[in-house]
């Protein structure tokens, strides 16, 4: 029997896919392993986003292929989005790599291993956008406690600095009954949590079922379980979507809603394609409709022509909305883009100084915002135990996470929590007893 061991870079939707490739291995004949080093075929699912990321993945490859002086007959395998951006390339940058294989067929792996086997030479398997072949349903293991259903794949918006619509493609959603079925699998399986996910969930459509309707009927899946989401994109927001999620049976009280910047120049020429006007009407919408809402964002800094009084705007953004969390990127030109045809005139030294002021006041507002629910009572997921002070890990709706005593409950029940402290962006709390 062969052994892979598989590696897994980027968002959740690349999690997802590298479980299902893993089950697509496994299920033909392949056995997991831990060990790079013990392993046949060595593959990486990769990420684009930013050049860093690129850049670190190949440093890793070129690691990973030193593995083959003791082990001459490994393979090394890209996936996922660098292999379908920079396809052949990739081999010039990491001679040792065997095999590419883009996001848009990944199922394509087995073939190429194949390929291999027979002595044929090196052919990157790069699909075109509009062709896509989904890896198999990843296997569920219920210690994990968290489920992850990709609704709708690729993403036809188109935001100046992102290479996402070059790599994963055109939007296509998935059915909605199909959904439900995998969530419903999932439920019986043990699933706790389960987060829809997509690059922009809210564009989702499919069989006359829009995203609040999704919600809806994944919703009314029984058992002892919440619902979550993540990417939503503030254009396909209105305060009606909003009442209309809302309502949806489960849905735990997070929004992670990225606004980019603070500024309306800066958005209009990111073409993000909504007045920061529009944001905000959507962001007090969801403040009335989902009773202690988290919010969470992301934020790039340092993107072309980004001046010092438009980063403030930025700043003042988040001081006045006082988000729970945020996720700060420094601008990174990707090639193919229309941001990277402009000059990236903003001095790696100031976005990194942009960047640190960010984190700073970051860490102050969680600071203030985490304080405010102290003394209240909060409904847990109790998830495991910390292995380096034996604390029991627990997670709020609000994808907060709590510290409870040793002892205090069973991984996967639901209980209800006394936070006692805050610190940072983590609670500290007590169980409540039951009757
Ligand atoms: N679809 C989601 C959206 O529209 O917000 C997120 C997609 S992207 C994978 C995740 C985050 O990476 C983005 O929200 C953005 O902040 C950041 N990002 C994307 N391209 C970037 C770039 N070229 N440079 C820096 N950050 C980038
Ligand atoms: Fe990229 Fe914009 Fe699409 Fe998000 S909405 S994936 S940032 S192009």
């Amino acid at each position: 029997m062969k052994r892979f061991y598989l590696e897994s870079y980027g968002c959740q939707m690349n999690v997802y896919d590298t479980q299902g490739l893993s089950r697509l291995l496994e299920d033909h004949g392949f056995s997991r392993v831990d060990q790079p080093e013990s392993a046949d075929v060595v593959l990486v699912n990769t990420c684009s986003v930013r050049e860093h990321a690129e850049e670190r993945t190949l440093n890793r490859l070129a690691v990973l292929g030193r593995l083959k002086a003791a082990n001459p007959n490994m393979k090394l395998g890209v996936c996922g989005c660098m292999a379908q951006r920079m396809g052949a390339e990739i081999k010039k940058r990491v001679p040792r790599v065997d095999l590419v294989v883009g996001a848009q067929a990944l199922p394509a792996v087995l073939p190429a291993l194949e390929a291999l086997d027979r002595g044929e030479k090196f052919a990157p398997r790069v699909e075109p956008l509009d062709h896509y072949l989904p890896p198999p349903r990843p296997r569920f293991d219920a210690k994990n406690l968290k489920g992850f259903v990709t609704i709708i794949r690729g993403c036809n918006k188109s935001c100046a600095y992102c290479i996402v619509p070059t790599t994963r493609g055109p939007e296509v959603s998935r059915h909605p009954d199909d959904l439900v079925l995998e969530v419903h699998e999932l439920v019986l399986q043990g699933a706790r949590e389960i987060t829809l996910l997509g690059q922009n969930v809210n564009s989702y459509e499919s069989g006359g079922v829009d995203f609040p309707e999704l919600l809806a009927r994944c919703g009314k899946v029984p058992g002892q379980w919440r619902l979550r989401f993540t990417t939503s994109h503030p254009r396909d927001m209105s305060r009606d979507v909003m009442k209309r999620m809302a309502q949806a049976p489960r849905l735990a009280p997070w929004i992670h809603l990225p606004v980019q910047s603070g500024s309306p120049r800066v958005l209009r020429s990111m073409n993000r394609d909504y007045t920061l006007e529009h944001y905000l009407e959507v962001i007090a919408a969801a403040r009335e409709e989902i009773a202690d809402l988290a919010l969470t964002t992301d934020i790039i800094v340092g993107f072309p022509g980004e001046t010092e009084a438009e980063f403030e705007e930025t700043v003042a953004l988040i001081e006045r909305l006082r988000y729970d969390t945020f996720y700060v990127f420094k601008y990174s030109p990707r090639s193919g883009t229309a941001a990277a045809r402009r000059e990236d005139d903003v001095p790696p030294e100031l976005k990194q100084a942009r960047l640190a002021r960010l984190l700073e006041v970051q860490r102050r507002l969680s600071h203030e915002v985490n304080q405010a629910y102290v003394g209240r009572t909060l409904e847990v997921l109790v998830e495991g135990i910390d292995q380096k002070r034996g604390n029991v890990l627990a997670r709020t709706g609000q994808n907060k996470i709590v510290v409870l005593p040793p002892g205090s409950g069973e991984a996967g029940t639901f209980r209800q929590a006394d936070i006692l402290r805050a610190e940072g962006q983590t609670l500290h709390g007590t169980l409540r007893q039951t009757a």
